[in-house]
C-alpha cells in the first residue's frame, strides 16, 4: 500500500540488471516496455510517481531518466514509456534496437513527485501529454488501488490526434469500476468528439474550481509549466501543484537544455 511506504527510506540501488519481458508500440513515437528483475539481481523498491535511470549493459550509452509507469507490483516487474526523439542516442537505442529477451541497466528510484497518503480523500487531478502519462499512471494506479477513502479523481490527458490517446479502453474501464474516477481526453489535431484544443486552456471550462484540489502535471516542460499556470488560476493552491518535467539533457555543446521535444503537446 502506498501509504505505507511513504514514510519509509528507500535505498538507490545502481547496475541493477533488469529483462525486457514485453515491448508494445502504444503511439507510433511511443515504445512501452516491461522490466523484469533478472535472477542476479535484487530489484528495487520505488514510490509511484519515481523514476529511474536506464542503460545499456555495456555501459555504451548515457544514462537517461524514465518514470515508472505502473504501481509498485510484488513480482518487482516495471513499466515505462519511452518517446522516440529525433537523434537522442537512448531513445532511438530503445526503439531501434531493444526487444524482448534483452537485458538493461538500471538504476534508481529517484524523484518526489509521489503523493501525501495523508491526502487520499482529497479530489486528485492528473494532467499529462505523451509518455508524461508514464507517473501519473503509476500514481493513479496506486491510488485507485489502494480504495477507500479515495476523493474524485481525474485524469485529463492531451494527444495530438486519437491515435496518439494511450490507454483509452483501460481508463474507460476504470471509469466504470471507479464512480469516483473520470478520464476526459483533450485533443490538439485530428477529427473525433469534443473537447479540442490546448489543455492548459479549457482546463477551467473541464474541471472547474480546483480550490480544494491535489494537482499532478508531467511531460514536456512547456506542456507543464502551461498547465500549472492554468491549474493556478483555475483556483489551485500552487504549493498543491506536483510537477514532473520531462527537461532532455543539456548537450555538451550547449548550456541550454532544448525547449521542446515530441511530447511537447499542449
Ligand atoms: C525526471 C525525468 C523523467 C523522465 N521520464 C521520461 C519518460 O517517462 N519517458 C520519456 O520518453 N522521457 C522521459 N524523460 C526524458 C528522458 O530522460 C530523455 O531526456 C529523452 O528520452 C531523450 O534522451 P536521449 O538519450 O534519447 O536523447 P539525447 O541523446 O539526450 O539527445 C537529446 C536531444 O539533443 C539532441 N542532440 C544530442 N546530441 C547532439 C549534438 N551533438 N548536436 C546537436 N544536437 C544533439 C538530440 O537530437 C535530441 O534532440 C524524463 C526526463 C526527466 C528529467
Amino acid at each position: 500500500m502506498p501509504g505505507a511506504d511513504q514514510d519509509r527510506t528507500i535505498p538507490i540501488r545502481s547496475d541493477q540488471v533488469f529483462e525486457v519481458t514485453a515491448r508494445e508500440r502504444v503511439t507510433d513515437p511511443i515504445v512501452e516496455l516491461e522490466l523484469a528483475p533478472s535472477d542476479d539481481s535484487e530489484g528495487f523498491d520505488f514510490l509511484p510517481g519515481q523514476y529511474v535511470l536506464l542503460s545499456d549493459t555495456g555501459y555504451r550509452l548515457a544514462p537517461r531518466s524514465y518514470s515508472v509507469a505502473n504501481a509498485p507490483r510484488s513480482d518487482g516487474t516495471l513499466r515505462i514509456l519511452v518517446t522516440r526523439v529525433e537523434g537522442g542516442q537512448l531513445s532511438t537505442w530503445v526503439h531501434d534496437e531493444l526487444k524482448p529477451g534483452d537485458r538493461v541497466l538500471l538504476e534508481g528510484p529517484y524523484g518526489s513527485f509521489t503523493a501525501d497518503p495523508a491526502d487520499r480523500a482529497d479530489p486528485v487531478l492528473y494532467l499529462a501529454a505523451g509518455s508524461g502519462l508514464a507517473p501519473v499512471r503509476s500514481l493513479l494506479e496506486a491510488r485507485l488501488e489502494a480504495g477507500p477513502p479515495c476523493g474524485p479523481t481525474t485524469l485529463a490527458f492531451s494527444a495530438r490526434t486519437e491515435d496518439d490517446v494511450i490507454d483509452r479502453e483501460r481508463f474507460i474501464g476504470l471509469g466504470d469500476a471507479h464512480p469516483g474516477f473520470r478520464f476526459i481526453r483533450t485533443l490538439t489535431s485530428g477529427d473525433g468528439p469534443p473537447p479540442h484544443g490546448r489543455l492548459p486552456e479549457q482546463l477551467a471550462g473541464l474541471c472547474g474550481d480546483l480550490a480544494d484540489h491535489e494537482v499532478f502535471i508531467a511531460g514536456a516542460p512547456g506542456f507543464v509549466a502551461a498547465c500549472a499556470e492554468a491549474a493556478e488560476a483555475a483556483g489551485a493552491e500552487r504549493a498543491r501543484i506536483r510537477t514532473e518535467v520531462f527537461f532532455v539533457e543539456p548537450q555538451p555543446w550547449s548550456d541550454a537544455a532544448p525547449e521542446t521535444s515530441p511530447d511537447d503537446v499542449r
